[in-house]
């Protein structure tokens, strides 16, 4: 981990980097994936199932008695807990469906937008470190309740071919209509185009790795829509003389075995707890299972002592970061200054796998800088927002004027013309 104290701002550009492969790499590598998902379809998911998860598959689509024979392989309290979680994501998800507002907004003119489900979506589960079951009940659950008519779930295959099975019941328990073996970026690809066996959809959702978030971007030039670059993990703590020690080290940990690409920054003002998280993180690291990963990840990450919440406040709107811990006294007076943060957890025990798992928050995020202009998923994430109107005969007169000599300024006749034909025998007649 690199360590800082007091850094000057001029130097803050060099910390809020995020570790990255080089985006033209990246998108040479896509772009060969993409022609070879195009021309060979379902064979070459296949081939790279071989190549990239050591996978030998016959078929890509999962089987009905795959997801059936997945509920008995996973234990009652994992069920449980999956439950739980899906109570309380469908409860926030569901606060989000708007009620139908009518607005008259001149006499005789009722305008107002309606949600219309995007019929086909695609959602993304990583699987390549992790079998990322939450992320399931992330993107199924706010489709589910949106409407959305199909639900196509695509995750890579373990060496086995097999797709991990809480990944599977969580996708019966939300309503996935199907289930492929395949990752990275030949997932997308395929349901970009559409494969013999994976249909094609208006919209891809979900995080991944850096092939993943290329791919998702790439996938644009062809007419799809992304929910937005949701690619290796991060969070930034910021801690004053309240927070504690063990609390930020679980939490800066909890993201860096996310992966070795993943980055996390620690904020303190106060000397003491800053030298006590350092020493904590390095010591709880030890006892993780994803140690490794996890101690790749720290080499990319920033631990700073900083002289006020202000001044960390306004290096946490500079990195922009996916997930935001304010462990600090008093945390209600600095959200006003919060300008981008893809997900807020306030208070020592707001950790932030409560929001990866079970409060009700959707953990599919923005990163690398990208929380200053998208949000993260929501329902209306899987939703367009139809307008439509109404307007009386009188309510078109009363908009005549406005309408014929906007139109004529900007030698639209035909524009004009709508309005006045239909106005004609009404001004005849006065
Ligand atoms: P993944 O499913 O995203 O990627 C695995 C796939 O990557 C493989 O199946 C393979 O097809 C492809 N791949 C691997 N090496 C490749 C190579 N050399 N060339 C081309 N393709 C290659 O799983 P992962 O790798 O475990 O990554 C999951 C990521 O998702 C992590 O970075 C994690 O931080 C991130 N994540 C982000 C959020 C968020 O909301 N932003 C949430 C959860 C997870």
């Amino acid at each position: 981990m690199k360590v800082n104290r007091y850094p000057q701002k001029e130097t803050w550009s060099g910390f809020v980097k995020r570790p990255a492969i080089k985006r033209e790499k990246l998108a040479e590598i896509v772009a060969a994936i993409f022609d070879e998902v195009k021309k060979k379809g379902d064979q070459a998911l296949i081939n790279f199932a071989e190549k990239f998860d050591s996978a030998e598959l016959k078929d890509i689509k999962v089987s009905e008695k795959e997801v059936e024979t997945a509920e008995n392989l996973i234990s009652e309290e994992l069920k449980t807990a999956i439950q739980e979680a899906k109570l309380n994501i469908t409860k926030f998800h569901a606060s989000q469906i708007p009620d139908i507002e009518k607005i008259e907004t001149t006499s005789g003119v009722v305008c107002w937008r309606e949600n219309r489900a995007i019929e086909k979506v695609g959602i993304y589960i990583p699987g390549g470190t992790a079998p990322l079951f939450s992320t399931v009940l992330m993107l199924a659950i706010p489709a589910q309740l949106a409407g959305c008519e199909e639900i196509i779930l695509c995750t890579p295959p373990d060496k086995n071919g097999n797709v991990n099975p809480a990944i599977l019941y969580t996708a019966k328990l939300c309503g996935v209509t199907k289930i492929f073996k395949t990752g990275g970026a030949q997932a997308i690809a395929a349901m970009t185009f559409g494969t013999e066996s994976i249909p094609n959809v208006y919209k891809i959702f979900g995080p991944g790795n850096q092939y993943v978030v290329a791919a998702k971007e790439f996938a644009q030039n062809y007419n799809v829509a992304i929910d937005m670059p949701a690619g290796p993990s991060e969070v930034l703590v910021i801690a004053d003389e309240n927070a504690v020690p063990e609390f930020c080290a679980a939490d800066l940990l909890s993201q860096a075995e996310h992966g070795s690409d993943s980055q996390v920054i620690f904020l303190a003002t106060d000397e003491n707890i800053f030298n006590q998280a350092i020493l904590e993180t390095q010591k709880q690291l030890e006892a993780l299972p994803r140690n490794e990963m996890a101690a790749e990840s720290l080499k990319n990450s920033h631990f700073i002592l900083m002289n006020s919440i202000n001044e960390a406040l306004e290096f946490s709107n500079l990195y922009a970061p996916e997930h935001l811990i304010l462990a600090v006294n008093n945390f209600e007076k600095y959200i006003p200054q919060i300008r981008n943060a893809g997900s807020v957890f306030l208070g020592n025990y707001s950790c932030e796998s409560a929001g990866d798992y079970a409060s009700g928050t959707n953990h599919t995020l923005p990163t690398n800088g990208f929380a200053k202009n998208y949000s993260g998923v929501s329902l209306d994430s899987f939703v367009k927002k139809v307008t439509f109107q109404n307007l009386s005969e009188k309510g078109l007169k009363n908009l005549e004027k406005t309408i014929e000599v906007m139109a004529e300024a900007e030698g639209l006749f035909a524009h004009k013309n709508a309005v006045s034909i239909r106005l004609k025998e009404q001004n005849e007649r006065i």
